[in-house]
């Protein structure tokens, strides 16, 4: 992977808004030029509250955040919103209502030809034609590209967007996904988009940050984190997951499934070995250890219930068709390549 440039860095970030609750816990982030990073996490993980620390909207109680060698929060420095490079999306928003399109996206620009550079920027969002139309007069999605256009408009060093497509139905959120992604990519905008839906995480993010109990516990392509998570919580945030406890023996750990690699742990380590439905191959097998209870067809592929005699249930993903069906006994291979054993 080719060298990336740190523009903003968050180190150790802590914020208590009770006393002896921490919404951060010591969370670390970077930010790389020109990229688009996803924060996923739970409700209540701390994403909101890193955002808006980032932006300046919460100071912190510890750690630090800098943009390049300048300090923004810190021990005694909390540098003003205003005064942060910092271009935001709310959920909802947030354009004022008595404003035209132009005039919202004109706001927070100064000097000559800003009116200009507004209309630019909606001409490039494709609103020119609703430059005079206010807030109530465009839907959803046209609003959601106003406040994108007048996030941008400034040139900020990074964009906030606080779950950018939450207020939209699917058809849409999909179609404006695509496009916000389009437009930060033309602006070479740094960005940073809060989600706590896995998919649109996936299908926005360069890099990925999951987010749990207010720090950051993996972060990576999303490539990356769904092949190789690094905790069993980890692999949750991004779908479907089995975990086997097992214990570390000889440089492998037992599932009923059979033995896999647990490489570099000493004999008696607990482990959890996470396994991801699609790593679960099923053959049609009269003496097979397992049974069907359960097929469905999920569009591109077969999601099978499978138990066996403990009555455990697990989850397996095939390519479509199949000839198994409901009752079929089956036995059970396991792709290596969709396994990955941690330490528990
Ligand atoms: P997320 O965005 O991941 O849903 P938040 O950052 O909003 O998480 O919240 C993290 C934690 O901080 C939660 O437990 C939440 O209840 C708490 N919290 C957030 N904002 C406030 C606030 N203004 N006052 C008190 N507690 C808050």
């Amino acid at each position: 992977m080719t060298e990336q440039r740190t523009v903003l860095s968050v180190r150790q970030a802590e914020r208590r808004y009770v006393k002896g609750q921490a919404a951060l816990a010591g969370a670390d982030l970077d930010l790389h030029a020109g990229r688009i990073a996803a924060l996923l996490g739970p409700s209540g993980s701390g994403k909101s509250t890193l955002l808006r620390a980032i932006a300046g909207l919460e100071r912190l109680d510890g750690g630090e955040i800098r943009l390049g060698g300048a300090l923004w929060s810190g021990p005694k420095t909390h540098l003003a919103p205003e005064a942060r490079r910092v271009g935001m999306v709310f959920q909802d928003y947030a354009l004022f209502p008595h404003l035209t399109a132009l005039a919202n996206v004109a706001f927070g620009l100064k000097g000559a030809g800003a009116r200009d550079r507004a209309m630019a920027q909606l001409e490039a969002a494709e609103l020119g034609h609703k430059a005079g139309a206010y807030p109530h007069e465009l839907s959803g999605g046209e609003q959601q590209r106003v406040a994108l256009a007048r996030a941008l408009a400034p040139e900020p060093a990074i964009i906030l967007l606080d779950e950018p497509f939450s207020g939209l139905d699917r058809r849409l959120r999909h179609e404006l996904r695509e496009r916000t992604v389009d437009t930060l990519r033309r602006a070479g905008a740094t960005a940073l988009i809060v989600t706590h839906d896995a998919d649109e995480a996936m299908a926005v993010a360069d890099e990925l940050a999951l987010m749990e109990g207010g720090s950051v516990i993996q972060t990576g392509t999303p490539e990356e984190v769904w092949m190789r998570p690094v905790s069993a919580v980890a692999a949750r945030l991004l779908g479907d997951v089995e975990t086997v406890e097992a214990k570390a023996q000889a440089g492998r750990a037992d599932t009923p499934f059979g033995a896999v690699d647990a490489p570099g742990l000493d004999d008696g380590t607990p482990v959890h070995v996470l396994v991801r439905p699609q790593a679960i191959g099923l053959t049609l097998d009269e003496s097979g250890a397992f049974t069907v209870t359960r097929r469905r067809s999920a569009g591109t592929h077969l999601v099978f219930d499978i138990s066996d005699s403990t009555q455990r249930h697990w989850h397996a993903h095939t390519p479509s068709p199949s000839p198994i069906g409901e009752g079929d006994s089956v036995s059970v291979t396991l792709d290596p390549a969709y396994v990955t054993v941690v330490e528990a």
